[in-house]
């Protein structure tokens, strides 16, 4: 594979061909392309979704447009957080400190929109002129009596990857800090789900039908109070691991609140993660109720299913998304539909993630950790992969080649998640993979 560089070979495994574990969790090779985003991206897309609060990015204006409302989540209620605040930091500021600025930018913005909280984020300029933002917070929480929480992540301090675990610090600075009067004993917070065309909100449903409370949502539609009052509910439920096992990690030293890790894609993980949350209740009543409803989505589900299967039997797909256990889903997913998985890559997977890639591929797959545009574009082509399921950096690879793509990020307007999901999931994979376009492109 000479498009690989030689310091990103031990990244790079075939599934069946080598039993090499592969090298992960590390930072990204210099001048490699990652296609990774920076820390300061990877703590506002975590946070964005918390609709209540105000986010004011201290920095050049690049930072705050590069991620001005870059996630799809829907908010049941205010719509604060899709704006986008920016200190728009010059020339001037960074020779004489932006301090100031920051504090009466934030200062007028609190009065005018009035949020439960603030998060005010360091970009990379903040972090090499080194303006005391911690101190601001501090004068402003006490002149506001809101908490005004510093979001340290310049980007050049990591990847994204270190954003999640900022963005995690972040939020727990909020939790317990408030006490509901009530929160039921059979109580959950989701966490790592970003109500991305409305998900979450078929979560609550089911959840709901099932006789469980959920607490807190944090992030996706969440609001400022729930998270507060995090700390009262039974058990953390991680979607989207990478980014929230360190703040389930936090609850459960801090306030003993164990954690579960599910997926809620594909019918098989959606189950699981329900099966799994009536399993830790120890309650009969609630597993009946998750049995019950998993027999009726299945019984709509199957013959729509096995439609799609039919036509799209044979049909090859290549995998690149933010977590590995997403990715872990999509596998399972896809071949449920007839698809098979010939390259799937994260930019964030552990060693346990792509062990478990690597039992569950077909043999030949490729697995790849934090790729990049040349390399993801050489395995496309030899894989002669039909689809191409990815994020927003991933959309340009995918149509210069000429193949379909499926978003299976930020950006999407379709919930994927769920049973519902999972139906719209094989509709988009269909109407991309067999649309006729195709026979157009070289
Ligand atoms: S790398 Fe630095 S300058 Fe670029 S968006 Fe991230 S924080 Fe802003």
């Amino acid at each position: 594979m000479a498009h690989i560089l030689d310091e990103r070979q031990k990244q790079v495994s075939i599934a069946g061909a080598n039993e090499r574990t592969i090298d992960c969790n590390k930072a990204s090779l210099a001048g490699s392309v990652s296609q990774r985003a920076c820390v300061f991206c990877g703590s506002r897309v975590v946070l964005y979704p918390i609709t209540d609060a105000l986010h004011l990015i201290h920095g050049p204006i690049g930072c705050a447009a590069y991620t001005w409302d870059i996630r799809g989540s829907l908010s049941s209620g205010p719509e604060l957080h899709r704006l986008s605040f920016s200190t728009d930091l010059q020339e001037r500021d960074v020779i004489f400190g932006g301090e100031k600025k920051l504090l009466e930018s934030a200062s007028e913005l609190i009065d005018k929109h009035t949020p439960k909280a603030a998060f005010l984020y360091s970009t990379c300029i903040v972090g090499v002129i080194g303006d005391d933002v911690e101190r601001v917070c501090r004068q402003l929480e006490k002149e506001k009596g809101i908490p005004v929480i510093a979001v340290q992540a310049p980007g050049f301090q990591g990847s994204k990857k270190d954003g999640y675990k900022v963005a995690c610090e972040a939020i727990f600075k909020l939790v317990g800090t408030k006490n509901k009067p009530y929160t039921p004993a059979k109580s959950i917070n989701i966490l790592g789900d970003f109500n991305l065309a409305g998900e979450l909100w078929i979560l609550l449903e089911y959840y709901k039908k099932m006789g469980v409370h959920v607490n807190a949502t944090i992030t996706g539609d969440g609001r400022v109070d729930d998270i507060c009052n995090a700390h009262n509910a039974a058990l953390n439920v991680v979607q989207c691991s990478g980014s929230m096992n360190y703040l389930a990690k936090l609850m459960k030293d801090e306030y003993n609140i164990p954690s579960m890790r599910v997926s809620y894609f594909g019918i098989e993980d959606m189950s699981d993660a329900l099966y799994d949350v009536a399993r830790f209740f120890k309650d009969d009543d609630m597993m009946e109720k998750a049995r019950q409803l998993v027999k009726e989505e299945f019984t709509k589900l199957i013959p729509q299913l096995a439609w799609y299967k039919e036509r799209l039997t044979g049909k090859k797909a290549a995998i690149y998304v933010g977590g590995a256990f997403k990715a872990i889903s999509l596998v399972k997913a896809l071949r449920l539909i007839g698809v098979q998985t010939v390259i799937v890559g994260s930019q964030t997977g552990t060693t346990e993630d792509y062990e478990l890639i690597k039992q569950l591929c077909d043999e030949g797959t490729i697995i790849v950790d934090d790729s990049n545009p040349v390399e993801l574009s050489h395995f496309v082509k030899e894989k002669q992969a039909d689809i191409f399921i990815g994020g927003v950096k991933e959309r340009p690879i995918a149509h210069k080649i000429g193949l379909g793509f499926c978003d299976h990020n930020h950006e999407r307007k379709e919930p994927l998640a769920g049973y519902e999901g999972m139906i719209n999931f094989a509709k988009e994979i269909y109407a991309t993979a067999m649309s006729p376009v195709w026979k157009f492109t070289k």
